[in-house]
């Protein structure tokens, strides 16, 4: 845990959260500025800004969890990202996946 880190809060409950998933190591959440329906967090509940701090077992969720929150979504289409570094918009320093559903064409549509 790290005092000023705001994700470190939200897994510790200070700041709330729209939870989809926890266990001993991770959680995943929905993004307060969500670039498309379902724009979700999954983070190591281990503090590290970049993916080089966090010690493998705490990483190995993190993936799979992405995946079937996709699956949970009903979405064919999505990307996954990981931003280490200013440079690479990275402007939360702890480590997360961002999983950014695509919605359908017919969706768009409708
Ligand atoms: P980065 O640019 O660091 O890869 O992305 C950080 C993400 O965290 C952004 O998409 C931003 O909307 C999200 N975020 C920042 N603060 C909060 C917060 O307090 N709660 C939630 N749910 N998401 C946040
Ligand atoms: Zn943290």
């Amino acid at each position: 845990m790290a005092v000023n880190c705001i994700f470190c809060k939200i897994i510790k409950g200070d700041i709330p959260s729209m939870k989809l998933f926890e266990s001993e190591k991770t959680l995943a959440f929905l993004d307060i500025n969500p670039l498309s329906y379902g724009h979700a967090l999954i983070i190591p509940k281990h503090h590290g800004a970049k993916l080089t701090d966090i010690p493998a077992e705490h990483l190995t969720e993190l993936l799979p969890v992405a995946s079937r929150i996709a699956s949970a979504l009903g979405s064919e289409n999505y990307n996954i990202l990981q931003n280490n570094g200013r440079l690479a918009h990275q402007e939360v320093d702890h480590v997360h996946f961002h999983l950014i559903p695509k919605p359908n064409e017919q969706e768009g549509l409708g």
